[in-house]
């Protein structure tokens, strides 16, 4: 892992996300390294022809830059992060990410966390302070061996399972990302997730596989080095409108359903 330290010009920007004002991304690139990663366009920034996940610059003014924002912008919702993970590896050593929760207590802003990654964990103490705070976690699979293929630098299955009845456990609101949802493997189990998931998150969001930005070739190479036999239904099911998302759709709406889960499904 290649690491950087970069100055950036401007942190708290407009997000295109529904229902998000503003996102925060204190890195460029991601130590997760997930092979369907849609932010890998970011390799332009610096980093053109490198491996996605072999590289992590630190924005080392992140937290100053967004002092001077936070103070001067209307009050919104910020999504930490979009375009990389805020609780990432280097997140230990640098601690952008809490410095820049704590610049968003102390202006009045709502935070939405998404993450891979159980150091989220640490920031326990300025969640509690938060008016308005939800911490999420993406669940793509319950087998840690797909979660190994397509997730590698990225929390255990298990361990992000048990940070949610954390986070819960200490009254912090929480959701789970179930997406991109893989055509075959995410499924598997799913039952058995939801169950889990039953008691530790408020509310559930489902979406697909996008093929976006170029993350195609990486997850061929994971579905040609792991499961080499599910490769062209895996693709049937990409197309727009496939039979197996409609499906998809209406079994999770179903088992949601069953538990009592409110579940957002977004494509
Ligand atoms: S955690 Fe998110 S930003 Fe990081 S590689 Fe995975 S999908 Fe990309």
């Amino acid at each position: 892992m290649e690491i950087g330290e970069i100055r950036c010009k401007g942190i708290l920007g407009r997000s295109g996300i529904g229902g998000m004002d503003y996102a925060v991304n204190p890195y460029l690139g991601c130590g997760h390294a997930c092979a369907y990663c849609y932010a890998r366009f970011m390799r332009r920034m610096g980093h053109p022809g490198e491996e996605w996940g072999s590289f992590v610059d630190a924005k080392v003014n992140a937290v100053k830059r967004l002092r001077e924002e936070a103070a001067r912008k209307p009050r919104g919702r910020v999504l930490l992060s979009s375009g990389t993970d805020a609780y990432q590896p280097v997140e230990r050593k640098y601690r952008l990410t809490r410095g820049c929760l704590e610049v968003l207590l102390e202006h009045g802003y709502r935070v939405d966390v998404l993450t891979k990654n159980v150091l989220v964990l640490r920031d326990v103490d300025l969640f509690r302070k938060f008016d308005e705070v939800e911490v999420g976690f993406t669940v793509t699979s319950l087998d840690d061996s797909v979660r190994r293929a397509f997730e590698p630098g990225a929390s255990p299955i298990k361990a992000r399972l048990d940070a949610l009845k954390t986070l819960s456990d200490e009254g912090i609101p929480t959701y789970a990302f179930l997406g991109p949802m893989l055509p075959y493997l995410s499924d598997e189990g799913l039952e058995g997730l939801l169950n889990v998931l039953a008691d530790r998150v408020g509310r559930i969001i489902v979406d697909r596989l996008n093929i976006k930005c170029g993350n195609m070739p990486d997850v061929r190479r994971v579905l040609a080095a792991g499961y080499p036999d599910l490769g062209p239904m895996f693709e049937d099911a990409l197309a727009p409108d496939s039979d197996y998302y409609r499906g998809l759709r209406s079994r999770v709406s179903e088992m949601c359903g069953e538990r009592a889960i409110p579940v957002d499904i977004v494509y």
